[in-house]
């Protein structure tokens, strides 16, 4: 069966004006592409404890799976459960960060472990308005855990599903700007009503955004449903916006990642004036805390850049002054 939303329907239409029947389509060939072509995760594995969804659902934010995967492993290695992480200084957290970037998320993931220790007894709670009350813990992220960890039905909506929506049912071809009450509505409505294929489906989706109908080159002929696709259906119309893209070189947030990475590796409090100079003219050798250093200095930033992303730094709680120096939080 065809099916297009772009077409006139009989009788009763519902989301994106699908007819109940076109709906339960989409939800079979999506869940069933999904059930055949899903990436092999460990977080999606059912031994993996709700800590673990956890963790990955912070840690996958704005960041690709393949850089997660070495850091998720490590962290449940060390800390397997939240009171584990809850019972060491938060600057282990952002020390074991790695590279994966937004190291806020280092600390938000220890206030949370240490919530859970505190109110749920080092158990992560599965019901959304408690995982919502955790901190660090925003709505995408309390949806996604209450279903993927609990097999709670919930709407989960991130930007892989975003864009899905935006296509597949109304025809554009990327979402707003910004998330609306529009969209969730949409989300909400498309939900299956059956518990277990909800999570299904939410899963399902959030994989077809990721490896098919992605941002810059979504892959139609490979698409489960492609015969439904309101925006192939309307001739692939361009975006009415130009996303805004993630300026990296030469930020403020590049010179932050790269003082992180020098306090990562410091054993002792770092004095301002190392972070100016040529590592050789202190004295280090290009190994251990030189490489950081030496990467730094390669930025070349101006001294009030320096300066403005220590201070933001200290002002995130990333980094703290200690006898003249700088080191991760204890
Ligand atoms: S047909 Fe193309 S644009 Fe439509 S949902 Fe599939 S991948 Fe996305």
């Amino acid at each position: 069966m065809t099916l297009s939303p772009a077409m006139p329907v009989d009788g009763p239409s519902g989301p994106g004006g699908l007819r109940p029947d076109q709906l339960a389509a989409l939800h079979r060939r999506i869940t069933g592409w999904f059930a055949e072509t899903a990436r092999d995760l460990p977080w999606r594995e059912t031994r993996c404890s709700p800590w673990g969804v956890l963790v990955s659902e912070i840690m996958l934010q704005q960041t690709p799976v393949v850089r997660v995967l070495p850091v998720w492993r490590e962290w449940l290695e060390r800390w397997p459960t939240p009171a584990g992480l809850a019972g060491e200084p938060a600057g282990e957290a952002v020390r074991s960060w790695g590279r994966l970037g937004y190291p806020r998320r280092a600390l938000r993931l220890h206030a949370a472990a240490a919530a859970i220790v505190r109110d749920h007894a080092g158990e992560v709670p599965g019901d959304y308005t408690e995982l919502l009350a955790l901190p660090g813990v925003g709505s995408y992220t309390a949806a996604a855990v209450a279903a993927f960890a609990f097999g709670r039905r919930e709407t989960v909506v991130d930007t892989n599903i975003r864009r899905v929506h935006a296509r597949l049912v109304s025809g554009v071809a990327l979402p707003s700007p910004s998330l609306n009450a529009a969209e969730m509505r949409l989300a909400a409505e498309l939900l299956p009503d059956d518990v277990g294929t909800s999570v299904r489906w939410n899963a399902a989706v959030m994989e077809l955004g990721a490896l098919v109908c992605t941002a810059r080159a979504p892959k139609c002929a490979e698409c489960p449903v492609r015969n439904s696709c309101a925006w192939l259906a309307a001739g692939e119309p361009p975006p009415s916006y130009a996303p805004k893209g993630q300026a990296w070189h030469g930020t403020d947030r590049q010179v932050r990642g790269a003082v992180i990475a020098v306090l990562r590796l410091a054993d002792a409090p770092v004095p301002a004036e190392m972070f100016q100079r040529e590592p050789a003219d202190l004295g280090f050798a290009a190994t251990g805390i030189g490489v950081p250093l030496s990467a730094l200095h390669r930025l070349n930033s101006a001294p009030e850049q320096l300066e403005r992303a220590i201070a933001g730094l200290l002002g995130d709680g990333l980094a703290e002054l200690h006898q003249g120096g700088y080191r991760l939080p204890a």
